[in-house]
């Protein structure tokens, strides 16, 4: 079998393009994902996602190298690999980011990527179920809802915010970003609506989409600088001539899948003895990520969601009404509130996100904690340090290397301590102190800035938006150009969240289908 268009990875991107590319029944398009269908009912029940991380088999698991600015810690970097990709484990907040970073996209990779461009894409990918008006589509493929039940705690944080003098905002997707508030999810009827179901489900009955799953590609084979197909580890897919090759396996596996097939930085592939097709220093650079340090408080009450035998009878209520009616506790999303301040006046939009958690967090949910307490995470959204990603080992099934390089720039501290510092405020507002007994992190005992910023080296995490590492651009150095195409190789592109040239003030799953929409449009345009 040989097909037009061969995508490799069935994530965020990989469905949406999937569903667009199959729409004409004579076009053959083949998506391979690494791994297994999404049967597990974790995925689905969004509660759920507090016990993804532990499930290796769904979860590429990645470990950065040690990051010197964080005392050398490695940090763990969860990837879903699953049919639905980091959609199918992710904590479905639906967040398009701030328009002037479209406006900044727009400068680096042209007029197809400007606000009003995207924001149609956006409004129309959109089922909004709560929402209506001009910011806002209905009837889209992706559902979008209000949490069916969140916690007291969860409202507790929206008030505390307002009495720290921060508004409250109804819509992040509206208006203004600015403000606290609840969180919309991808959600429908209480279930998580990955991209997978959004997109890939309803294309799955055309004839003329293949779907391979458990099958991971290690290397696109290209000849005469041209992509002619993929190696599997025990076979070959090809394409039929013009077709083309797409890789959407996120910001670490397609810059690194590029390499193993003799696409990046000459010098790292030589070292591991990869034949060097293309020289492309920028494969695998601009990785950008937004680093996050929480305040965690015990209460003096029960209404987070805790581990404890008093919370056994809740539980069973919360299970019996997911699986009656997709209401209750289990349709939380985990991270239910949050919010967007400007910590820096010099900037142009806001440069701190919140998410809070009606609930203890530790080590992304892999080390459980009893007894009921809350999670306060403040993050640097627009972060001037950047990383890379290399090559390891020539082996395919082998990790790269990831070097985040948090905190190497020195600008990037000083913000982060700001909002640790505006994220500890709002647990101590009254609305929030009715609930807490006592901070326990980064913990009173600790109040000059040396010592809380020795805590965000200490504790500091990703709170899971890597992209860049294939910036697409109009200038010859980019990765890609406007349209997701590698450039010096024919028949070869990259559609995830690697093309992203800055990297979205806001969470990034919205932004990568709707990148994946806008090129596929760009792809079936007449004359393309
Ligand atoms: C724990 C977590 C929580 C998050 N929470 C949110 C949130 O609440 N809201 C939000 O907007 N964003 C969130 N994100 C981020 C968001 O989900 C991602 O940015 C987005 O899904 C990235 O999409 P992608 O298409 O680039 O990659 P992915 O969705 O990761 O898809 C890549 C796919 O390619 C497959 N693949 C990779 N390599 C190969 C190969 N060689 N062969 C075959 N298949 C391959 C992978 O298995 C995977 O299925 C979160 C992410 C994580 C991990």
């Amino acid at each position: 079998m040989s097909f037009h268009y061969i995508i490799i990875g069935a994530g965020s991107a990989g469905c949406v393009l999937a569903n667009r590319l199959s729409t004409d029944p004579a076009t053959r398009v083949c998506l391979i994902e690494a791994g297994p269908p999404d049967r597990n009912p974790m995925i689905h029940m969004p509660f759920g996602l507090a016990a993804l991380a532990h499930m290796r088999w769904l979860n590429w698991g990645y470990e950065t190298a040690p990051e010197p600015e964080l005392g050398n810690r490695r940090l763990f970097w969860p990837r879903g690999r699953v049919l639905g990709g980091s959609s199918s484990i992710n904590a479905m907040i639906y967040m398009r980011g701030h328009p002037q970073n479209y406006r900044d996209w727009a400068a680096a990779a042209g007029p197809d990527w400007d606000w009003p461009v995207v924001r149609e894409i956006f409004k129309d990918h959109e089922d909004n179920r709560a929402l209506a008006d001009d910011h806002h589509g209905l009837g889209g493929p992706l559902t979008v809802s209000n949490l069916t039940a969140p916690n007291p705690l969860s409202r507790a944080f929206v008030q505390a915010g307002a009495e720290c003098q921060i508004p409250v905002n109804p819509d992040f997707n509206g208006a203004d970003q600015t403000g606290v508030g609840l969180y919309q999810v991808t959600q429908r009827e209480g279930r998580r609506f990955s991209a997978a179901q959004a997109f890939l489900v309803p294309a799955l009955a055309r004839p003329n989409l293949t779907l391979v799953t458990g099958a991971q590609v290690h290397r696109v084979l290209i000849e005469n600088r041209r992509a002619v197909g993929v190696a599997l580890a025990n076979r070959e897919i090809r394409l039929r001539e013009g077709g083309e090759v797409i890789l959407s396996g996120g910001a670490i596996n397609s810059p690194h899948l590029l390499m193993l097939s003799g696409i990046g930085p000459g010098a790292n592939l030589q070292d591991m003895g990869i034949p060097v097709i293309h020289d492309a220093p920028q494969i695998g650079a601009n990785l950008a990520d937004h680093l996050d340090i929480t305040v965690q408080a015990a209460l003096k009450t029960r209404d987070a969601i805790g581990i404890a035998p008093s919370f056994l009878p809740r539980a069973l209520r919360a299970t019996w009404a997911y699986l009656r009616r997709g209401q209750g506790e289990f349709t939380s999303n985990v991270a239910e509130a949050g919010g967007f301040v400007t910590s820096d006046p010099a900037r142009d939009r806001p440069n701190l996100q919140f998410h809070f958690i009606p609930a203890y967090l530790h080590d992304h949910g892999r080390r459980l904690s009893l007894g009921y307490g809350l999670t306060l995470h403040v993050c640097d959204l627009l972060p001037k340090s950047r990383g890379r990603i290399t090559l390891a080992a020539p082996d395919p099934v082998a990790a790269p290397r990831i070097a985040a390089n948090y905190l190497s720039h020195p600008d990037d501290l000083p913000t982060l301590l700001n909002g640790l510092k505006i994220a500890r405020k709002i647990t101590q507002a009254p609305a929030m102190q009715r609930f807490i007994a006592r901070e326990t992190l980064p913990g009173q005992q600790l109040t000059t800035d040396a010592q809380l910023e020795a805590d965000i080296r200490a504790r500091a995490e990703t709170i899971y938006h890597p992209v860049g590492t294939c910036r697409m651009g109009t200038d010859p150095a980019s990765v890609t150009d406007p349209a997701g195409r590698v450039r010096g190789v024919d028949g070869l592109r990259v559609v995830d969240a690697s093309l992203m040239p800055q990297i979205i003030a806001g969470n990034t799953n919205a932004p990568t289908m709707m990148i994946a929409e806008n090129i596929a449009r760009m792809m079936l345009a007449p004359g393309s």
